[in-house]
């Protein structure tokens, strides 16, 4: 079979299309050649050979050397050198690069080939001893580390104490004499740390270098990435081998990467960095500060450094002219790598751009409307879970702050937390309730951990495209990055600025949308969601066949959901509004009341509060269609417990406390979950729900006389059986009778009930006889279908999906196997007796994307969720429909 696929030269092998195969990094150099663009040719080893490479214990397929020698000699034909020649040697860059791009993951390896014969052919051809020693000893340092994994530092030191020694301050001070003081110390470093030489033989470094890309694929850092990622670990990492090109060869050598349009905000402008005279990496690791490509990027960040259109102009004019052939061509904003070698410039990576969701959608509209994709894609690009991020808080203008520092502007959004230093403990004090803002110098792969654990992101160095900032934005975390004036101290655990000690735990506030950095907690506001979220999530309601309710009882719910779109409720939970420190004391003496005289009482005295709830409610939602849901909550939980509530429950009954400590005894339950709850108190107690239901037919009166229509619709929980259902219904039937003859208005209403537990599920051919919708609550069904408590499952659900018997957490994501399969039926048997039946779903599943998708498929009418996901529903419910 075919395991090595070759690009370079203007044609390749492969295409983008090939990305499982070839790896993205792959598939992109393959479509960048057949596109004519200047890619330094090369060769990819397939995916499936890492896949092959783990099944079976870390070998190769036998055709392997063969495919990648003849590899090998296509790119020595085209460069016109030998690998491993004397005098004229071709080095090569061995790159991994997996379908998914996997940020600063896996490590590349540059200059291989090289050795101390081979280093003297590069010095003589190229006319320059410096520029290849210096290649030498990157190529020693970065083999040494990533392949034979020695440490870092060692080579730093050697380094530093050579610059010590020397009185140099920067690395291009050396010289080509210090670059080979320096090699032989790193070669000393090798022979002590591994007991052998280090490899002189080019074929053995070309092996371990593709073989450290395999094993790396299976490093930790790797494995948590995909974790948080939900990446399979199946998929495997292509290795790419290429012919180097080499921007460390003096002042017309450049390296940079740059970003078709701003990924913080999505402007149509270029946007990059550049490094003159360096290699590879160093742009984004943040050792100098990078350079911007344009003279706008420049002046607006303040920098005096000249920009490539000014110091390169020819060349940034062919990369502009790259720019927009890819954007043609992707049609989406893309993130480009390039060299620049002696004024001439090569292609090395493009890939679609992370982006903030601010730019997502920009980036999506302003494409949609300048004809580069249409309506239907611009509402397909914008992932629905990253909406979140627009809803985060702003810094309030008008708060006071004080501002200690300024860094980049890295990702958007301001947030506020404890100072602390290490990833380890950011993951540590969010684990214990704390927002966190984890500050470092910079950071690596190994804080990803703490990355995610932290409300924000503070580093004192690298620019807009360093790890700290792309790693931030795709992760939503709000980011400042290169806030230089700030010096942090690990060991004293101090951060200071401009004779300010900032320690550990102390609160600061940092703002990634203008790069401040504030002393104390300053307050935020909500943003605005106008412009182009607007106008998408317009385009995304026209795609849109289901209905988006939220999920609300109080005003300010209602008002929000309202204002994020909503066009309905889906579920009111009236015990919440039973849970109010006013009311809860008529509520216990409703529950402990021994007689049905005692619960008329207390029921007198919440009726008039609960019916002003509704007219509240009825109003906010303006004749959008509200559903209530009668009392569900165990009685169990309305219980007093202390001494001093049972006495004010005994006071407000006038009763004594001995009966009210009995009584409750009484009512205790051991498993209250599925206990005396949800339509069996109303069975128990018809007088619960008879005040619920003439609360609600009066308010209905109540507003529909000022003009308003409101057709409420009334679910009965926890329905198992078709009886209950009957009795229940004929409880409201009555109350409405009653409401009607006493005002004298007309009133329309539903009754129908949760689907909740599998019974009800399986008969509901005949529970739709009586029920006009039905609405999946889903958060009980999971807990009764698998017959887990959801309160008790975190303890053990993490040892379920370790050991992969849940991919996602059933509460989160819907089960769409054994759960969903219960929704299937119940929606076919409804419908069979019932054809026009309003089916709904209430459980938290109704804001997760991929819950939506398949309450799309089964033909639910609506979905219902918290205020805050209704934009994400909205538009999950849309591209479920595309
Ligand atoms: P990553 O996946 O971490 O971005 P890359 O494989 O893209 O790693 O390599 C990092 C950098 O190394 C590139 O951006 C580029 O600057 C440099 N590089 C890789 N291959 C070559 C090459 N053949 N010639 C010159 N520079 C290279
Ligand atoms: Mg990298
Ligand atoms: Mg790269």
């Amino acid at each position: 079979s075919k395991w090595v696929y070759s690009f370079g030269d203007g044609k390749a092998e492969g295409r983008a299309e090939m990305k499982n195969l070839l790896g993205g990094k792959g598939a992109n150099l393959a479509e960048m050649s057949n596109l004519g663009l200047p890619v330094p040719p090369g060769f990819t080893i397939t995916t499936e050979v890492c896949t092959w490479f783990y099944d079976n214990g870390r070998q190769y397929p036998a055709e392997l050397k063969d495919q990648v020698a003849a590899g090998l000699t296509a790119v020595e034909g085209i460069i016109g050198a030998t690998f491993g020649d004397a005098d004229n040697p071709l080095l090569v860059s061995v790159r991994s690069g997996a379908r998914a791009s996997m940020p600063g993951m896996m490590d590349t390896v540059l200059n291989l080939g090289l050795n101390d014969i081979t280093v003297r052919g590069l010095a003589k051809r190229s006319g320059d001893e410096r520029f290849a020693y210096d290649s030498y000893r990157r190529f020693i340092q970065m083999y040494g580390n990533v392949v034979l994994d020695v440490d870092h530092h060692h080579f730093e030191e050697i380094l530093d104490s050579h610059k010590r020694d020397r009185g140099l301050s920067y690395d291009t001070d050396l010289e080509a004499s210090d670059w080979q003081a320096v090699i032989e110390g790193y070669k000393d470093v090798v022979q002590e740390a591994l007991g052998r030489p280090f490899p002189q033989d080019v074929q053995e470094q070309l092996w371990g270098a593709i073989g450290a890309v395999f094993g790396s694929w299976m490093n930790q850092r790797a494995i948590t990435y995909r974790k948080l990622h939900e990446i399979p670990a199946s998929w495997g990492t292509a290795v790419n081998v290429q012919a180097m090109v080499f921007g460390n060869m003096g002042n017309d050598c450049a390296t940079g990467v740059a970003f078709t349009r701003n990924p913080s905000t999505g402007e149509n402008a270029f946007y990059g960095e550049y490094l003159i005279n360096a290699q590879g990496e160093d742009v984004v690791a943040g050792i100098r500060t990078p350079q911007h490509l344009t003279i706008a990027g420049r002046q607006a960040n303040g920098s005096d450094l000249p920009a490539m259109e000014e110091s390169m102009p020819e060349v940034f004019q062919q990369l502009d002219a790259v720019r927009l052939k890819l954007e043609r061509h992707y049609r989406d904003m893309q993130d480009i790598e390039f060299t620049v070698q002696q004024k001439k410039l090569y292609m090395l990576q493009t890939r679609n751009g992370k982006r903030t969701t601010a730019a997502a959608l920009k980036i999506a509209v302003d494409m949609a409307q300048e004809g580069l994709i249409d309506e239907a894609e611009a509402v397909r690009r914008i992932e629905p879970k990253s909406l979140d991020q627009l809803l985060h808080p702003t810094l309030d203008p008008k708060a006071e702050r004080k501002i200690i520092a300024k860094g980049l502007p890295a990702s958007p959004g301001a947030a506020c937390g404890k100072v602390v230093f290490s990833a380890d403990e950011a993951e540590r004090l969010s684990q214990m309730g704390d927002a966190v803002i984890l500050c470092r110098v910079e950071t690596s792969p190994e804080d990803i951990h703490g990355m995610h654990a932290a409300a924000g992101i503070l580093t004192t160095r690298g620019g807009m495209t360093s790890h700290a900032a792309v790693v931030a934005r795709g992760m939503g975390r709000s980011c400042v990055s290169g806030a230089g004036e700030l010096r942090i101290d690990y060991k004293t655990g101090v951060m200071t600025v401009r004779g300010e000690k900032i320690a550990a735990g102390d609160i600061i506030t940092i703002d990634g949308s203008t790069g401040e950095v504030m002393l104390g907690h300053v307050p935020t506001i909500q943003p605005e969601l106008s412009g182009d979220f607007a106008t998408l999530m317009g385009w995304a309601d026209r795609f849109r066949r289901m209905k988006v309710r939220t999920n609300a009882e109080t005003p300010l719910d209602a008002r929000t959901a309202v204002k994020f779109g909503a066009e309905g409720i889906g579920l009111c939970r009236t015990e919440h509004m039973f849970f109010d420190t006013e009311r809860i004391i008529a509520v216990r003496e409703m529950i402990v009341a021994e007689t049905e005289a005692g619960r008329r009482a207390a029921l007198a005295k919440i009726a008039p509060m609960q019916r002003q709830d509704f007219v509240e409610l009825f109003r906010i939602m303006a004749g959008l269609p509200v559903t209530i849901r009668l009392l569900d909550p165990p009685l169990h939980e309305f219980l007093p417990n202390s001494e001093e509530e049972m006495d004010e429950v005994a006071k407000a009954a006038g009763t004594d406390i001995q009966r009210v400590r009995h009584r409750a005894l009484q009512l205790h339950e051991a498993n209250p979950m599925l206990g005396h709850r949800g339509c069996r108190l109303g069975i128990s107690y018809p007088e619960i729900y008879e005040m619920q239901a003439r609360a609600i037919f009066e308010a209905a009166v109540e507003v529909g006389k000022a003009g308003q229509t409101v057709i409420p619709e009334i679910m009965i929980p926890l329905v198992g059986t078709k009886k209950e259902l009957d009795i229940l219904k004929a409880v409201i039937d009555r109350v409405a009778g009653e409401v009607k003859q006493s005002s004298g208005v007309q009133i329309d209403y539903l009754v129908g009930t949760m689907i909740e537990l599998p019974r009800a599920a399986l008969r509901a051919a005949e529970i739709a006889q009586s029920a006009e919708f039905f609405s999946f609550g889903t958060n009980d069904l999971t807990q009764t279908t698998f017959g887990i408590s959801r309160d008790d499952a975190a303890s053990f659900l993490p040892d379920y999906q370790r050991a992969g018997i849940f991919e996602h957490d059933p509460f989160v994501t819907l089960d769409t196997e054994g759960v969903g399969e219960l929704v299937s039926i119940a929606a076919e048997r409804g419908r069979k007796t019932r054809p026009d039946i309003k089916l709904g779903i209430c459980g938290e599943h109704g804001g997760d994307p991929a819950s939506v998708y398949f309450c799309e498929k089964v033909g639910l009418s609506y979905v219902s969720c918290s205020p805050y996901r209704v934009p994400i529903a909205r538009l999950a419910a849309a591209q479920a429909a595309l």
